[in-house]
């Protein structure tokens, strides 16, 4: 019996199903979340509430874990780099910090020789002006943004005196793709040229939400490889430890652009759970906790359909499923607009 303690920074759906893998390998987790509703305290061994820069709550943390990983990317840095001096925190704090910055991780994405869309860097209002052939483009906070939140389409230059947006804030345009399809590529690093890859997922968004992840993705087999190789080129140049995800556009014209980078497990493998030998959460695990890599095994197609706001209620209400299909409810505590409350997994031939 391993006795391990793994600290999970971050209570949401996905602490959840990170603590759910982690009792299958009986390796005990505590959540530590500035959130007291955090629904990962229904599935944790034991939760600390405290707020990111609480010094005396984080190092009560610390003491408790031999490990920490994450849940979400906007974490400061000098939390996790302080928590590192005593734990090992995986993946680094720096690559977080890479990561969490959206220029910075479309520069590096640059570096690699791998296409991303065009961008450039909004300091102030006023740069924006000399940006039209950016056009139509989304304006994207530089950091903090998820599901869509923070975004801007900006048609023409216009547009933004009859938005609201907050100029204090640091900003990229982006070029606006006409997208055929969303793919996202999820891999587990164990060490160097160490990994188990999971084949490219098939993603539908609405309202910039997740709404639809598939294997298998419809895409040529060019695309199945190349998405497979930038995905583990990232991942090997940042040394990565743990799970990450590479989410891709794929344009009319079949060109493949990375759109951005997860440094965590991710909605668009929660189907990882039934249609592998081992899920995404238990990978991460067991590479953040130096556990041994078992090889990957596919055992099914599937489709994941992420239940968003009250979408949940029917399935509350002893919804009958059928043999192929898993249900999960965060149990988060309040049904809100445009939240993930759940999904719904079906496996198929
Ligand atoms: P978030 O951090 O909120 O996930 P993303 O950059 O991934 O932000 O954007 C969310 C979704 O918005 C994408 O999955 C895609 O559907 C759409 N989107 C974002 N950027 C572009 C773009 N440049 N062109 C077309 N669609 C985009
Ligand atoms: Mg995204």
């Amino acid at each position: 019996m391993s006795e391990i303690n793994l600290g999970i920074i971050g209570g949401g759906q996905l602490g959840s199903m990170l603590s759910i893998a982690a009792k299958k390998i009986k390796i005990k987790t505590i959540i530590y979340c500035d959130d007291i509703n955090a629904p990962a305290q229904n599935f944790s061994d034991e939760f600390i509430f405290g707020k990111y820069d609480d010094n005396q709550k984080i190092l009560e943390f610390t003491n408790k874990v031999d490990f920490i990983t994450y849940e979400f990317e906007n974490i400061p840095y000098e939390t996790l780099n302080e928590i590192n001096k005593k734990k090992p925190v995986l993946p680094k704090p720096s690559i977080n910090r890479l990561i969490q910055h959206r220029l910075a991780e479309k520069d590096f994405v640059n570096k690699l020789n791998i296409r991303t869309t065009q961008y450039t860097f909004v300091k102030k209002k006023s740069d924006l002006e000399s940006l039209t052939d950016l056009l139509p483009g989304i304006l994207k906070t530089a950091t903090m943004g998820y599901d869509g939140k923070g975004q801007y389409l900006i048609n023409e230059i216009n547009d933004i005196d009859k938005m609201n947006i907050d100029f204090s804030k640091e900003y990229i345009l982006e070029k606006f793709i006409k997208l055929k399809k969303e793919i996202s590529v999820i891999i587990t690093r164990f060490g160097n040229n160490n990994y188990e890859i999971y084949e490219p997922i098939e993603n539908t968004h609405e309202d910039q939400i997740l709404k639809y992840s598939k294997i298998p993705a419809e895409i040529s087999e060019k695309i199945f490889n190349q998405s497979k190789e930038w995905a583990i080129s990232i991942a090997e140049e940042l040394k990565y430890i743990g799970t990450l995800c590479v989410e891709f556009f794929i344009d009319r014209n079949e060109n493949l652009y990375v759109n951005e980078i997860a440094p965590r497990v991710h909605n668009s493998g929660h189907l990882t759970i039934n249609a592998y030998n081992i899920s995404q959460f238990e990978n991460h695990i067991r590479a953040v906790c130096s556990l041994k890599r078992i090889p990957l095994k596919k055992l099914s197609n599937a489709k994941m359909i992420n239940l968003i706001g009250n979408q949940i209620e029917p399935y509350r209400k002893n919804f009958k499923l059928n043999e192929n299909e898993y249900f999960f409810d965060y149990l988060k505590k309040e049904i809100k607009n445009k939240r993930k409350m759940g999904h719904i997994t079906t496996l198929f031939k």
